[in-house]
């Protein structure tokens, strides 16, 4: 597939993933798309971000892909459900947008993170990617909901330094509620990555009314503590930054006259997880 298909009039690089981004890559042909997929030559990126902090260690480049198979009730970003909002960039252009910081996010400790959407959809892009990213000596994270975690072969795993679980709720029907589906292939992934040792970071959306069950919570701690390779816990607090998305795209949106959680609540919840014996922020 060649990027001349489409000549995005939008710069790659945005200020952050509250952009709203849609059909970027709607000149691709279907074909197309299925080959990119199948090698993982090209993939579909919403955008690049550079200077956040929040998404691993270190000041962080994320590559924000579009395409996910979850519709979370609070998800921030509905502009990456759909793979044909983003741009069709090359492996090599991606690597090489890398390449530019290469340098700086080594000496300021930071590194290379992708997120999403789930990027997991376009995991033979995500696994050249990562492996670019290795090659340049720049450390790697994978935020993933870890739907499609049997996707990557032990090797690939070693790519990634950290992967930042999206854990959305421990009850399988509240989860199914919440996200459309079982939780049952994240627990899985979480399993095998707690069996090859590698780094995880749980990500956990408070979201009042939703995911502030505190059986649920205590379970989800005690599963993560259980598990040995779960070296902090980030409880993020929900928020309506991405409200305006699904008024613009049309998508009927429940959580409209959902407040945020107040402090209290978000400490509460950290003192959970700390209770398990994890480290929670
Ligand atoms: S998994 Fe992430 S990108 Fe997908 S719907 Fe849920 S919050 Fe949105």
């Amino acid at each position: 597939m060649s990027e001349t298909h489409t000549v995005p009039k939008m710069p790659l690089e945005a200020k952050s993933p509250f952009e709203l981004r849609v059909s970027l890559g709607k000149g691709v042909p279907e074909t197309d798309v299925r080959t990119a997929l199948a090698t993982g030559d090209m993939g579909f990126l919403h955008s690049f971000t550079t200077g956040a902090t929040v998404d691993g260690p270190g000041v962080r480049v994320v590559a924000w892909t579009t395409g996910c198979m979850w519709r979370c009730l609070y998800c921030h970003n509905p502009d990456t459900w759909t793979m044909s909002n983003g741009m069709p960039v090359s492996v090599a252009k991606a690597a090489g947008e890398l390449r530019k910081y290469q340098q700086g996010l080594k000496i300021m400790g930071g590194g290379f993170t992708l997120s999403g959407g789930e990027p997991l959809m376009q995991h033979r892009f995500a696994a050249k990617l990562f492996s670019a990213a290795k090659t340049m000596g720049i450390h790697t994270a994978l935020d993933t909901n870890g739907f499609y975690g049997d996707k990557l072969s032990d090797d690939e795993l070693e790519t990634i330094d950290l992967v930042l679980l999206d854990f959305k709720t421990w009850n399988p029907e509240r989860h199914k509620h919440l996200t459309g589906v079982d939780n049952a292939p994240t627990l899985a992934f979480a399993r095998r990555l707690a069996e090859r040792k590698r780094p995880v970071w749980l990500r956990f959306v408070l979201v009042p009314g939703l995911t502030d069950d505190f059986d649920d919570i205590a379970n989800l701690a005690n599963f993560a503590a259980s598990l040995g390779n779960v070296e902090r816990v980030d409880v993020l607090p929900f928020h309506q930054m991405g409200k305006y998305k699904w008024q613009a795209l049309g998508i009927p949106y429940s959580l409209a006259e959902t407040d945020p959680p107040d402090q209290s609540l978000v400490e509460k919840v950290c003192g959970v997880f700390r209770a398990a014996g994890l480290k929670a922020l």
